[in-house]
């Protein structure tokens, strides 16, 4: 019999109206287990849950926060090989990239439960003649949160942190491919001594589970990430409704290689950004933007190192590119190399399929040569596909960087102290990495972009205080 991942509702275990199941992407006759699905109805009952739960936590004490945050990401770092093995068996990213983000996903816990202690007031003197004022920050209220399946614990844990450490209440919809990383990460939650309807997972489709959620009178903020079109429709269904929206979107990071940067550093950034975690990472640097003077050398040596990539099964010792989440996903990545193609790109290596000892999603990392209008210099990929761009100066290179609807994050590589400085001001990006992958960011810091990339406030670190929570003014006449 299959494990059977169930929601988590009103403080109990409850089976689905429907059930799917999860398949490991690195060995397809592996089943990793079946998973409850709901309907509205169901998830109606998580979001009313969440709702009546809203004012026992938001009084409940910073301390009471603190312990609670704090043991949920003791766990989560004390089991983090047993994360990291389930989480490379049903997502495909490599063992160590796995393990590392169970690892994360427990200091994030922790971080958050430093800042319940740490939230800020202030008080201030009126301009009237005996009146105080107070500033406090309080909990939005019902928090909805939908995540997708790339970082199935980093991801979650990011938005469920901050929403239960300043005393919102949650409803969590993970992405359908990965319900088994959702359910361990509930679990560990379930037994933190959390008060019933605090926290809540609701697995189902998110045309359904979803957009209940988004529609739902009783939610009071909505933190999504994932595609630029589901988010566009949430950003409509939220505006409509008024309530607080924060989507983190798509990216098509650029990596500008200038004609001073140490090469070999260069291509390590570029290899790692752009191909590491199979590239289906939001930071993935899938733009390679190379100065004239050093083009060819820096074209040849990437070509070199993608070529000897080992892909492979996720928990396989010394793999380094695992497999493509599911066969959708491979499908559409492989009709972009198509379309790169078509369109006369230069396919310098990579792009079949390949097989291994089990049946899975395995694609050779594929490296191109385009120009700025092709679909593949323009559009997010999300799978191990990068092109390299040829920029004839720095000014050129700042301007390739920059022509594009993302704005998620860009990085340089340079010695130049002054490029550095004047690239960190010019990027039109939320986040610039200097000799640095665009993949692969602190948990203590905000997180987030720019342009058509992301919307509302930033995560992580203490600025994710700005959506989760809302501000009052008080005044008081002594
Ligand atoms: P999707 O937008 O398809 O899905 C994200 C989540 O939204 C899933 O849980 C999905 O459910 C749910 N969803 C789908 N339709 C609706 C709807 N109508 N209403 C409410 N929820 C809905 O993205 P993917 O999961 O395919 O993730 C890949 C995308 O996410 C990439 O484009 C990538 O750039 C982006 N991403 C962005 C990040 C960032 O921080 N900027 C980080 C990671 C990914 P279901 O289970 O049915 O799919």
């Amino acid at each position: 019999m299959p494990q059977l991942f169930k929601h988590y509702i009103n403080g109990r275990w409850e089976t689905g109206v429907t059930l799917g199941v999860s398949e490991n992407p690195s060995d397809l006759d592996d089943v990793v287990g079946e998973f409850a699905r709901a309907d509205a109805s169901q998830t109606e009952d998580a979001v009313r849950a969440a709702a009546d739960a809203r004012s026992a936590w938001a009084d409940s004490t910073p301390q009471r926060r603190f312990e609670v945050l704090d043991a949920i990401g003791n766990e989560l770092i004390a089991r983090k090989d047993e994360l990291g093995r389930l989480l490379a068996r049903e997502e495909g990213k490599t063992l160590p990239e796995a393990t590392a983000e169970a690892m994360r996903a427990g200091m994030i816990f922790k971080f958050f439960a430093g800042e319940a202690l740490r939230l800020r007031g202030d008080r201030l003197p009126s301009v009237r003649p005996g009146v105080d004022v107070e500033i406090t920050r309080e909990p939005v209220g019902v928090v909805a949160l939908i995540t997708p399946w790339n970082f199935p614990l980093a991801i979650p844990a990011w938005k469920i942190a901050p929403a239960l450490a300043w005393g919102n209440t949650v409803v969590f919809k993970p992405a359908e491919l990965v319900p088994a990383c959702a359910c361990a990460l509930a679990e560990i939650i379930a037994r933190s001594g959390l008060p019933a309807g605090v926290f809540n997972l609701v697995m189902g489709s998110g045309r359904m589970v979803g957009q209940t959620m988004v529609d739902s009178p009783l939610v009071d903020a909505i933190s999504f990430t994932g595609s630029v079109p589901v988010g566009e429709g949430i950003l409509a269904a939220a505006g409509a409704r008024r309530v607080k929206v924060q989507l983190e979107m798509g990216g098509k990071n650029p990596l500008v290689v200038l004609a001073d940067a140490d090469l070999q550093q260069a291509v390590e950034c570029a290899v790692q950004g752009a191909y590491f975690s199979t590239g289906q990472r939001c930071t993935a640097s899938s733009r390679l933007i190379v100065e004239a003077p050093v083009y060819a050398a820096f074209v040849e040596r990437l070509r070199e190192r993608v070529r000897q990539l080992k892909v492979g099964h996720a928990l396989k010792r010394g793999t380094e590119i695992g497999p493509v989440v599911d066969a959708r996903q491979l499908e559409s990545v492989r009709n972009y190399i198509e379309i790169g193609r078509a369109e006369g790109a230069e396919l310098l290596c990579g792009g079949e399929l390949l097989e291994r000892e089990t049946r899975g999603h395995y694609l050779a990392p594929a490296l191109f040569l385009a120009q700025p209008q092709h679909r593949i210099a323009r559009e997010e990929i999300f799978g191990p596909v990068a092109c390299v761009l040829r920029a004839d100066d720095a000014d050129h290179a700042l301007a390739l960087a920059n022509d594009t609807p993302f704005g998620l994050c860009a990085g340089v590589c340079t010695t130049s102290l002054k490029q550095a400085t004047h690239f960190k001001r010019q990027l039109q990006a939320g986040m610039v990495m200097v000799n640095l992958p665009t993949a692969g960011v602190d948990p203590h810091v905000p997180f987030g972009g720019r342009k058509g990339s992301s919307f509302g406030p930033r995560e992580q670190g203490s600025y994710a205080a700005e959506f989760y929570t809302t501000v009052k003014t008080a005044y008081t006449m002594s």
